[in-house]
């Protein structure tokens, strides 16, 4: 049997056994009142029917005074006699009244002997008459009777078969009570405790669900760490951003802001949950979040102080969440909710801190990168990056059978540049035909500083004329080109260049690399300011 089984059967089991000693106790109380009672109404009963007598004022004869025996017998339920002063019973509402003559003389019964003495008299004794226990009231006192006073019994009794009916009838009544009280106190406790286990059932579910969905947090969050920190540039992180955040921070819209690198404008660079039509491009004193320093939640457009920089919230709550990584604030996390409640906040914090710590890294990493690969003079490309693009370029010429274009270029008579305007002029002059280097080839061409005054352009999917196009682009050009090398003066340089292009006979890149060193050599020979093709590409 399960517990709320038990429950259930336990008071039903009390109220049945109180029920049943409050049963016993009422029925001993009723048995010992009932007695009383019976007494207390035969008694008026006999009264009555002895003042009806008087009342009837008729002559005490056998036939008048049977017949108001018989009438209050009937109306009363009672057996009612009549007895006069000397024991002769001259009517009874049980006895027929032939019979009544025949009766015997009640001197001697038990309750008109009492009432003889006292006036009142209470016997319960076997009738002789009818053959049955019976409980006896009579009362013995003067009636008037046509103007005549009379000495007279009336005597009222029950049949104790009466009596025990109305016990009967009473224990039916208690029982009925009892046995209602039973079931409605059952049915009760039955539905409070349905109700007590469904609120439970209820309240579990609630904190199941709870679980699982911090469960899923959870595993989500070490989700985003991992793939926020497989991420290698910036674009990695916004698309993990944009499908993984709807997960966690539901119902909601979001986006990152990142500083500029002048730290005097925030760009919105990624969102999730939609698009996000706030405004792109804010100053730092625009957000309470980036003010404060820490997050800032306007909970709903009554309340909070909305930031400035949030111009189609609508109704919806906002909370902005500075990105701090290395002590340092790099950007803000943006929230847009209808409701954004403490749980929600504190998750917006934990994500907060991963994205900044990822976006700082992955900057990081690219600056790392950027001064590997790059020359920190001209900002171009370094022999090292040229030698590992160069593989790549290769591969896919060889497959896709295209030709890339080699340029090697030196700046004519550098030294006496230097020599003549020092060594600060030399660096600008190199850094404003970097400049012009990357103004003149295409995107998809790599420049490098392959040294000194020296560069090296690589022009994949070129051949020859294209290759040599721009290799006179890059001549002609930075022989026009008035170099500012001080405030006031300007001075004009001149290039040679030599032309290569890959695949040669040999299939090497590096051959192209010496075939345009060669070249260019030849142009040095030729003269200078003048472009010359590798003696390969004729052949
Ligand atoms: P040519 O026309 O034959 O190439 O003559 P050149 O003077 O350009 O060639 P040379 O090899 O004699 O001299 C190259 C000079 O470039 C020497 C060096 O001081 C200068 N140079 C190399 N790297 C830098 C640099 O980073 N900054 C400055 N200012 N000068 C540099
Ligand atoms: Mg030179
Ligand atoms: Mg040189």
């Amino acid at each position: 049997m399960n517990i709320s089984k038990k429950i259930i059967l336990l008071p039903a089991v009390i109220i049945v056994l109180l029920g049943g000693a409050g049963l016993m106790v009422i029925d001993e109380e009723i048995r010992e009142g009932l007695g009383v009672r019976v007494e207390r109404e035969l008694k008026w009963l006999a009264e009555s029917a002895l003042e009806g007598l008087a009342i009837s004022n008729k002559t005490l004869t056998v036939a008048n005074v049977d017949a108001i025996a018989k009438r209050f017998g009937n109306i009363s339920g009672a057996r009612i006699t009549f007895v006069d002063e000397f024991g002769v019973v001259t009517g009874d509402s049980k006895v027929a009244i032939e019979a009544i003559s025949t009766l015997p003389n009640h001197k001697e019964r038990i309750e008109i002997f009492q009432a003889y003495k006292s006036g009142l008299g209470v016997a319960k004794r076997h009738s002789e008459t009818l053959k049955q226990d019976f409980f006896y009231v009579a009362i013995f006192k003067p009636i008037t009777v046509q103007g005549q006073s009379i000495d007279y019994y009336a005597r009222a009794s029950f049949s104790s078969l009466t009596i025990r009916k109305q016990i009967v009838h009473m224990r039916y009544a208690l029982l009925s009570i009892l046995t209602v009280g039973v079931i409605f106190i059952t049915l009760l406790t039955v539905l409070v405790l349905r109700w007590l286990s469904l609120s439970n059932e209820r309240e579990k579910l609630h904190l199941e669900n709870e679980l699982r969905s911090r469960d899923t947090e959870i595993e989500l969050m070490h989700e985003l760490d991992s793939l926020l920190s497989a991420c290698s540039e910036i674009a990695d992180a916004k698309e993990v951003i944009k499908q993984v955040l709807p997960s966690i921070l539901t119902q909601s819209q979001g986006a990152i802001s990142v500083y500029k690198s002048s730290r005097d404008k925030l760009k919105t660079q990624m969102y999730w949950g939609g698009t996000w039509s706030e405004n792109k491009h804010f100053r730092p004193n625009q957000c309470w979040g980036l003010r404060k320093g820490h997050r800032h939640l306007s909970s709903d457009k009554q309340q909070g102080v909305v930031c400035e920089h949030f111009a189609n919230t609508g109704n919806q709550s906002t909370l902005c969440i500075p990105l701090i990584a290395h002590g340092e604030t790099i950007g803000v996390l943006h929230l847009l909710k209808s409701k954004i409640d403490s749980q929600t906040a504190k998750l917006a914090d934990a994500i907060a801190k991963r994205i900044g710590i990822a976006i700082a890294n992955i900057e990081l990493r690219f600056s790392l990168r950027e001064q590997a690969i790059k020359d920190t003079l001209t900002n171009l490309y370094n022999r090292r990056y040229l030698f590992e693009s160069l593989e790549q370029f290769v591969a896919r010429a060889l497959r896709t059978k295209s030709h890339i274009g080699i340029v090697m270029v030196d700046i004519d008579n550098f030294k006496k540049l230097n020599d003549s305007h020092g060594h600060d002029a030399g660096d600008l002059a190199l850094k404003a035909i970097a400049k012009f280097f990357k103004t003149v080839t295409r995107a998809s061409d790599v420049v490098c500083r392959y040294g000194g005054e020296e560069f090296c352009i690589v022009c994949p999917e070129s051949n020859s004329e294209e290759t040599l196009f721009i290799a006179e682009k890059l001549c002609f050009g930075v022989r026009d080109l008035a170099i500012q090398i001080s405030g006031t003066q300007k001075i004009t340089l001149t290039l040679s260049a030599g032309v290569a292009i890959f695949p040669n006979a040999e299939e090497s890149i590096q051959k192209t690399i010496s075939d345009a060193d060669q070249a260019l050599y030849q142009a040095k020979h030729d003269g200078r300011n003048c472009v010359r093709v590798s003696q390969s590409i004729h052949s």
